[in-house]
C-alpha cells in the first residue's frame, strides 16, 4: 500500500510561491484501482510526481509497503507512469518501445523478448509488434504506453488522465480494458483525471480533491450517495442543494424540517452542526413529483421548464425561496404547476458546509 503522510508541496518561495498540495494524507490500498478525482489545478499531478520521484515534498512522507521511498530516485522506486502524450519513440517499433525501459535496466535479452511477448497479448496487439508506433492509431498507442509501463511488473502504475487525448467511444473501450488490466494484473493503479463520471465507472476508491487538498476519500457509491461537502456534492453528477433547519440530532441521524413540513431523519457529514438551517444534497433520481397539497410533499415549487432526454425528463422547478432544482420524471408537468417534491429521507444527506 501507498501511505501519502501529511504531505505538502509549495513551489517557489515568497509572494510568488504556489501550494500545490497542502497537508495531504492518504491511504492508497495494495492492489486497488485508486483515482484522483478534482478540477483542473488541484494537484493531481503534482501528487503523482510525488510517488513516482520526480518532485520531492516540501513536508511529510511517503511510504511503500511500510518503507519511506523519499531517499530513491524516480528509477529506484518500483512505480512507473503512464503519461498523458503516451511519451513513445515514434520512429521505433512497437515491440523495442514495449522492451526498451527493460534494456535500459539490462535484463537478459530472452527475459525481455518473453516479457515483450507477454505483454503485446496483454494489451491484444500482438499482430503490431513490428509496426512502427507512428503508424497506430491514438488507442493503439495507448495500448503500447500501458504495455511499456506495465512490461517492469511495478507495483505501482502512476496514470495521468490517459484517456484524456482519445475521443468518447474509444475512451468508454479503454476505461473497461484498464479495469481488466488492473484486475488481470493486480496491480495497485493510480489513476488521475478530472472527469467524474470516468471516476465512478472505474474506480474502487476515489478521492475527491480541490485546492490542493483532499476533500473526501470513498467508493465511487460512497462518494455518489453521501457527498461530505458542498464541493463534492457539487463536483460529483448533478447535485440539488437545498436548504432545511436541522432541529437536533438522534444519534447518528440529523432532524430536518424543510419549511412547515413535518420532521425527517437524515443522515449527516457532520454531527458538530449547531440548529438553524442547514444545507442538504439532493440528486435529481430520487425526486417524485406530488400534490402540492399532498402530505408527502416535503418542498413546494413552481415548474419553469423540462428537458426530454430519452431515458426521462429534466425538469427544472424553483422553490418559494428562490432556489433552481433539477428533478429527474417521467412525464413533466406543464411550465407554471404548482408542485410537490417528495424524497426518500434515506436518500437526503445534511452537508458538512
Ligand atoms: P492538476 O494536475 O490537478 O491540474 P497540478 O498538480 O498540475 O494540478 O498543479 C497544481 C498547482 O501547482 C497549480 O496551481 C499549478 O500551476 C502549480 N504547479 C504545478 N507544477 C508547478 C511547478 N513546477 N512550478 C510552479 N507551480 C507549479
Ligand atoms: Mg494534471
Amino acid at each position: 500500500m501507498i501511505d501519502v503522510r501529511h504531505v505538502t508541496k509549495k513551489f517557489g518561495e515568497g509572494a510568488t510561491a504556489v501550494m500545490a498540495l497542502e497537508d495531504v494524507s492518504l491511504i492508497i490500498p495494495e492492489g486497488s484501482f485508486f483515482t484522483l478525482l478534482g478540477p483542473s489545478g488541484c494537484g493531481k499531478t503534482t501528487l503523482l510526481r510525488l510517488i513516482a520521484g520526480f518532485e520531492l515534498p516540501s513536508e511529510g512522507e511517503i511510504r511503500l509497503d511500510g518503507d519511506s521511498i523519499g531517499h530513491l530516485p524516480p528509477h529506484k522506486r518500483p512505480v512507473n507512469t503512464v503519461f498523458q502524450n503516451y511519451a513513445l519513440f515514434p520512429h521505433m517499433s512497437v515491440a523495442r518501445n514495449i522492451g526498451f525501459g527493460l534494456e535500459m535496466l539490462k535484463r537478459p535479452k530472452t527475459e525481455i523478448a518473453a516479457t515483450i511477448e507477454e505483454m503485446l497479448d496483454l494489451v491484444q496487439l500482438g499482430a503490431f509488434a513490428a509496426r512502427r508506433v507512428d503508424q497506430l492509431s491514438g488507442g493503439q498507442q495507448q495500448r503500447v504506453a500501458l504495455a511499456r509501463a506495465l512490461a517492469p511488473r511495478p507495483k505501482v502504475l502512476l496514470l495521468d488522465e490517459p484517456l484524456s487525448a482519445l475521443d468518447l467511444k474509444l475512451r468508454k473501450g479503454m476505461q473497461s480494458e484498464l479495469k481488466r488490466l488492473q484486475a488481470e494484473t493486480g496491480i495497485t493503479f493510480v489513476f488521475v483525471t478530472h472527469d467524474q463520471s470516468e471516476a465512478l465507472a472505474m474506480s474502487d476508491q476515489i478521492a475527491v480533491m480541490s485546492a490542493g487538498a483532499v476533500q473526501q476519500v470513498g467508493t465511487p457509491e460512497d462518494i455518489y450517495t453521501a457527498p461530505q461537502s458542498r464541493f463534492v456534492a457539487d463536483f460529483i453528477g448533478d447535485t440539488n442543494i437545498v436548504t432545511g433547519e436541522l432541529l437536533g440530532y438522534d444519534g447518528p441521524m440529523a432532524q430536518i424540517r424543510f419549511g412547515e413540513g413535518r420532521s425527517l431523519s437524515v443522515k449527516t457529514a457532520s454531527a458538530t452542526l449547531v440548529p438553524g438551517p442547514v444545507h442538504v444534497a439532493l440528486r435529481p433520481e430520487t425526486i417524485t413529483i406530488c400534490d402540492a397539497a399532498s402530505d408527502a410533499a416535503l418542498l413546494i415549487g413552481t415548474v419553469r421548464d423540462a428537458t426530454y432526454f430519452g431515458a426521462g425528463s429534466q425538469m427544472s422547478i424553483r422553490l418559494e425561496d428562490g432556489t433552481e432544482i433539477q428533478a429527474q420524471v417521467d412525464r413533466p408537468s406543464p411550465a407554471g404547476t404548482l408542485v410537490g417534491l417528495n424524497c426518500d429521507s434515506a436518500m437526503l444527506q445534511v452537508l458538512a458546509d
